[in-house]
């Protein structure tokens, strides 16, 4: 069993590298960074709990690549590019296999997001895992949640809900004949969406300089739009003003295992208010979507209109922007906002 020290040299030290010469990762008591020219620091935490922020026995490699996705994401979603990370790690037992496992899994989401890992802490514990990332963002360019206007476009991107069912999957909370109307590449999709979360750092950085508001999705479509809402009617309030929203379920970007759930199900909490997909929220001006849109898919990036910020207070759920009628008790089944 490695000691505390050996450990770190011999599992984090090397993700350590690719630092410029006068900068200092893993070993001191802190890590010494340049900040480029004419940026600003964007700095996110979030932490994951066993039993709490996933089921006791997930993969160490998956907790690992999704502690660091989480926090790549919330940069995502500032329109920030990744800089280094930090990991303070809380293990009960000093664990080889264990160990090797998550050393994987942070090693391969570090050199795909091109991220030094540059200190952390390492304690004994209950199995906790914080990861704090460090992004830049060109000097007054960060994306806010504030921005949203009347009449700009609420897109999303990716596809939305699978995480949620991929839990579900995780947990066996699915009866016989909901898995049945999966097959084996739909759970596998679902429980990758799950544990091995893509953050949208590209896209947010398209973004940073074409929406008018971001937030990543960790809570649900509902819960963290709502969030964009707050954010934003602070900002018109003292003139008077407020906003709200319409979203399109009909719109919604699904994956093959969703509109199979769905179809199957024929309830839409999922893509509306699951958890954990880790795609990106926007608002855009009406003017710039078409262009935005165009943008994104030479990038690679898929991006769907769910929705339109309006000027009445509150969130409806119509079925399409055509719809006189509101669903409203899917309001009423989500988060209590509604
Ligand atoms: P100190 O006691 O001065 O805080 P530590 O013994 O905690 O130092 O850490 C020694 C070095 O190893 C530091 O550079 C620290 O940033 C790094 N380190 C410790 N734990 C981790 C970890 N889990 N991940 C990455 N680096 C770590
Ligand atoms: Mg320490």
């Amino acid at each position: 069993m490695p000691q505390e020290f050996t450990l770190i040299d011999q599992y984090f030290l090397p993700l350590s590298k690719g630092l410029l010469p006068n900068e200092l990762g893993i070993g001191d008591d802190g890590a010494v960074m340049t900040p480029p020219d004419n940026h600003q620091l964007v700095v996110v935490t979030d932490t994951l709990v066993a039993g709490v922020h996933f089921p006791l026995d997930t993969a160490p490699a998956d907790i690992a690549w999704k502690a660091v996705a989480v926090n790549l994401s919330d940069l995502a979603a500032m329109g920030a590019k990744p800089g280094f990370i930090s990991l303070a790690l809380t293990l009960p037992e000093n664990e080889q296999a264990w160990l090797n496992g998550f050393a994987k899994g942070l090693t391969d989401i570090c050199h795909h997001y091109q991220v030094p890992l540059i200190g952390g802490d390492t304690t004994k514990g209950p199995l906790t895992i914080t990861v704090t990332a460090h992004g830049w963002v060109e000097r007054g360019g960060a994306l806010y949640r504030s921005g949203a206007q009347v009449g700009d476009i609420i897109a999303v991107s990716g596809v939305i809900g699978d995480a949620g069912l991929g839990l579900k999957f995780a947990l066996n909370t699915l009866t016989k004949s909901q898995q049945a109307c999966l097959n084996s590449e739909d759970i596998q999709f679902c429980l990758d969406a799950l544990n091995r979360p893509n953050p949208q750092l590209g896209l947010g950085r398209l973004l940073q300089s074409h929406a008018t508001s971001a937030i990543d999705i960790s809570d649900g479509l509902l819960a963290d739009f709502t969030h964009i809402l707050e954010q934003s009617i602070k900002h018109l309030e003292r003139q008077g003003l407020t906003l709200g929203a319409e979203i399109y379920l009909e719109s919604l970007p699904l994956s093959p295992a969703m509109q199979k759930w769905i179809q199957h199900t024929n309830e839409w909490t999922l893509p509306l208010s699951a958890g954990d997909d880790y795609q990106l929220c926007f608002t855009v001006r009406p003017e710039h979507w078409i262009n935005l849109h165009k943008l994104a898919k030479a990038q690679g990036f898929k991006i769907t209109q769910v929705g339109r910020i309006t000027g009445q207070a509150g969130v409806v759920v119509k079925a399409n922007a055509d719809s006189e009628d509101v669903i409203t008790n899917l309001l009423t089944s989500g988060y209590q906002h509604f």
